[in-house]
């Protein structure tokens, strides 16, 4: 490798006219990583390689700025140590050598202090001289070496130490958040150095060719006079807003802007660039697709597609699925923080750095961040500044706050990639870490104080707001984007919902139906749980009816919302025991009255009621309950239950086409294993809805069908499929029965444990498992459209709101997809993409 890199290197020397180690003219580089998807500040950079004591003398005769080039060697020699030989050395006793940048902040500190000043800038060049000195001895006495003074030698360490960082700990937790694969590696890439601390007339910047946060079509970004690129991204100096750049320096700022221009036409898309001015000549350092908040991401695509720079379809591509579900952030519901205004709990205003409004308590550190976050606490992560060594705190925490830092630090570019509320530069807040609190105009918050942050005004509240969530139809651009992406897809997208309100939420965000409306979970709603029970435990049949006669008021609730569009309205499927008193604290309660009952009669009739209760609850007890009786066989064993519900659904048919409005009833039997099932409850069933349809005097748009959920049942599609009028796949249940894994506990017990060792890549409950649970979708499906043409063919299972299962499900010829409320916004646009996917290899066969 390293004969290559000195042939390019001759390249570089040439078009540069400067020589790599030469003490006159000598031309120095920066080493970076260059991965093929971006991952800010994860990994390591060397900047200013080629210094030594010879050729520090050249820059400072080249630049006739002895100063600067001492401090530029100070710099190196310090980022040298920390990223390259802190991790490529080890000390002679064998310990890794503490070289941490702490170590050389000391010794400046400690220079700065002797000579009573409070800046660097103060600082002399032989200040500067004598700090390199003292580096040098450092790195000395740590190493049991001299600093390696050859610049071939610092080059071919620094290419090894940038090559390692893919692996270090940070790259490695980032990789593992955003599911990009370990094994991609990295390339480095050796730039010529420019500088942008060669005076008032220098500088550098970062700047987006739009705003990343709104999609704005303006140029939006940072620049610091008189400084290195690695200030501003560290977020340590509050940088000016590119605008001002524009003011200081009219000529600058318009190159700049059509360097913008040029490579966003280039690359058709919005580019992320860092610059530099060296001594009032404009230098591009790198651009790459800017990362950008969902809002903008989808305004962007939108206006792009409009302005003609990309088609609509490349539009839909654009975007990531599951981000829009950010554009569905909460905000704070607006007259509870006026509210909070009056009373003064606004503490103080910062950078507005990624939307979205977030309460919590107050952490100071990411590891307690991090072990809160995961143990369910709402954590808001309070930091001076962040580092890519906070990132594991900041991906548990529900928002972010720092003291210093701009729209381009740290914090704010990895909170709008998570969807984190986030305000930055909140330079009223004192942060001290140390006393895990901080002070704002004489207020002290301390930690675990409820405070409130706006990402999207950059406003610092004390004490929790409550907040709103947000509305699709306020959103133009993804209303926009969602119709091109309705036009594009084949797949059906519909919602699960259990409540009227649910319903009417998935209508509102574009669902087509209802997929799925389990009724137990009406009956958990806590004032008709006694009827459940009533019902349950009913001795004669006038006693059952009384109970179901609750549920037909829901019913008729949810056909009303969906206004004629398809409602699959699924019959009891869980274990009754469900429904019951736990048994072990019915036990314990028996216990206790039996004690009491000697003495009280009032507590001999509860003993006597409860006693009742427990004879039925043990005899419903089951060793696996899961696979005991539930779903159809509960049907098929207790026959009154699922006929009551099929009256009360058709009941309610009636009376909302009675009142002008169309229904569609689609009854789903869950569970069934055997066609014979199915074909038993139809025909029971079948002969209720005619009856009451009689009764009613009218008819009613229904259909029966069931849910392929069983193995047994994917298996033999065809056979069920002659009974049945819909499938629609459980994949919940299909995963748990197709893989054995219980879906209550094994996520915890196994399967995280699991995805860690990498012995399965993805938790088969949140992305379709496609060799094993989707090739029995996939036959299934064949099989009973065959059998019978007019099938329809959904999936209700949790991976109907899953990107990459629905790409899936398009191509395994599903008719729909069905999810909760809030995700049918992702999976209009996952159906679309996966249409637009499909084309493609189509095309390409
Ligand atoms: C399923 O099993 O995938 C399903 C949708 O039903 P439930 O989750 O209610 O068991
Ligand atoms: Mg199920």
């Amino acid at each position: 490798l390293m004969d290559e890199v000195k042939e390019k290197m001759k390249i570089l020397e040439e078009k540069t006219g400067k020589k790599f180690g030469d003490p006159k003219n000598p031309l120095l580089v920066s080493v970076r990583s260059g991965a093929k998807f971006s991952m800010p500040g994860m990994m390591d950079t060397v900047l200013n390689l080629g210094l030594n004591d010879e050729t520090v003398r050249g820059l400072a005769e080249l630049t006739g700025d002895e100063r600067f080039a001492y401090d530029v060697y100070r710099r190196f020699l310090s980022i040298f140590s920390d990223v390259v030989l802190s991790n490529l050395f080890t000390r002679p006793d064998g310990e890794k050598p503490n070289l941490d940048r702490s170590r050389f902040e000391e010794i400046l500190e400690r220079k700065k202090k002797e000579r009573g000043v409070k800046y660097d800038i103060e600082l002399s060049a032989e200040d500067l001289k004598e700090i390199c000195e003292e580096y040098k001895k450092l790195i000395e006495s740590e190493l049991g070496r001299p600093f390696p003074e050859d610049p071939w030698e610092q080059l071919r360490l620094a290419i090894e130490a940038v090559f390692r960082s893919w692996n270090n700990k940070r790259a490695v937790d980032y990789r593992n958040f955003y599911g990009i694969p370990h094994d991609l590696g990295t390339a480095v890439n050796i730039q010529t150095m420019v500088f942008g601390n060669m005076g008032e007339d220098s500088g550098t910047g970062v700047a987006f060719t739009r705003n990343v946060a709104t999609g704005e079509k303006e140029i939006y970004g940072e620049y610091l006079v008189n400084a290195q690129g690695e200030d501003v991204v560290a977020g340590i100096r509050t940088p000016m807003k590119i605008s001002e750049l524009k003011k200081r320096d009219l000529k600058i700022y318009e190159q700049f802007s059509r360097a913008c221009e040029i490579l966003e036409r280039h690359y058709k898309d919005v580019q992320d660039i860092e610059f530099t001015v060296e001594r009032g000549k404009l230098y591009i350092l790198q651009c790459r697709a800017g990362k950008r908040t969902a809002k903008a991401a989808v305004k962007i695509a939108v206006d792009m597609a409009k302005e003609g720079l990309i088609s609509k379809e490349e539009a839909i591509v654009r975007v990531e699925p599951q981000q829009i579900t950010h554009l569905l952030v909460p905000r704070f519901d607006p007259q509870e923080k006026e509210r909070a205004i009056r009373e003064g709990r606004l503490l103080a205003r910062g950078v507005n750095a990624s939307p979205g409004a977030a309460s919590g308590i107050a952490i100071f550190d990411a590891d307690k961040a991090e072990e809160l976050g995961r143990a369910g606490k709402k954590v808001i992560l309070v930091r001076p500044e962040t580092t890519p060594d906070d990132v594991h705190g900041m991906l548990v925490s529900k928002g972010i706050l720092t003291q210093r830092g701009g729209m381009t630090s740290h914090a704010a570019v990895v909170a709008r990639g998570l969807g984190l509320p986030c305000v930055v530069g909140c330079e009223e807040i004192k942060v001290d870490v140390e006393r895990r609190l901080f002070e704002v105009n004489g207020k002290i918050v301390r930690e675990f104080d409820e405070i409130s942050i706006d990402g999207d005004t950059g406003e610092v509240f004390a004490g929790a707001i409550p907040t709103l969530e947000p509305k699709l139809e306020e959103e133009r651009e993804l209303s926009e984007l969602l119709r091109w992406a309705d036009e594009i897809r084949r797949l059906g997208v519909w919602a699960n919902a259990d409540y009227p309100r649910d319903a009417r939420r998935a209508v509102e965000f574009g669902a087509e139906g209802i997929g799925l409306c389990r009724t137990e979970h009406m009956f958990m709603e806590t004032d008709r749980l006694p009827w459940v029970q009533k019902m349950i435990m009913a001795q004669t049949p006038e006693e059952r009816k009384e109970a179901l006669d609750h549920l037909l008021p829901l019913q008729r609730g949810d056909f009303e919302v969906m206004e004629g569009r398809p409602v699959v309205i699924r019959l009891i499927d869980p274990p009754l025991h469900e429904f019951l008193p736990n048994y072990d604290e019915l036990l314990a309660e028996i216990f206790e009255l039996r004690e009491k009952a000697k003495e009280s009669e009032e507590a001999g009739r509860e003993l006597s009621e409860k006693e009742k209760i427990l004879s039925v609850v043990r005899s419903l007890r089951e060793a696996n309950p899961m696979m005991g009786l539930r779903g159809c066989r509960l049907g098929i064993l207790y026959p009154e239950i699922i006929e009551m519900q099929t009256r009360a659904i058709i009941e309610a048919a009636c009376e909302v086409k009675r009142r002008g409005k169309p229904v569609r009833v689609k009854i789903m039997i869950p569970l069934v294993s055997h066609a014979n099932e199915l074909r038993w409850i139809r025909e029971r069933l079948e002969a209720v809805a005619r009856k009451v349809m009689e009764e009613q005097g009218m008819e009613v748009d229904y259909s029966f069908g069931t849910m392929i959920e069983t193995p047994r049942a994917a298996l033999t599609a065809s056979e069920i499929a002659k009974v049945a009028d819909f499938f629609s796949f459980g994949t919940n249940d299909l995963t748990q029965m197709v893989f054995g894994f219980s879906r209550d506990d094994a996520e915890g017990k196994v399967i995280m444990p699991y995805t860690k060792m990498g012995v399965l890549e993805k938790n088969p409950f949140q992305t379709l498992d496609v060799e094993g649970v989707g090739r029995l979708v996939e036959e299934a499906t064949k099989a009973g459209k065959a059998a019978n043409p007019n099938l329809e063919v959904g999936i209700c299972g949790e991976h109907g709101g899953d990107p990459e299962s629905i790409h899936f499900f398009h191509k395994a010829g599903l008719d729909y997809v069905s999810c909760s409320p809030f995700r049918v916004p992702v999976a209009r646009l996952a159906a679309a993409q996966a249409a637009l996917a499909a084309g493609v290899e189509d095309r390409t066969k």
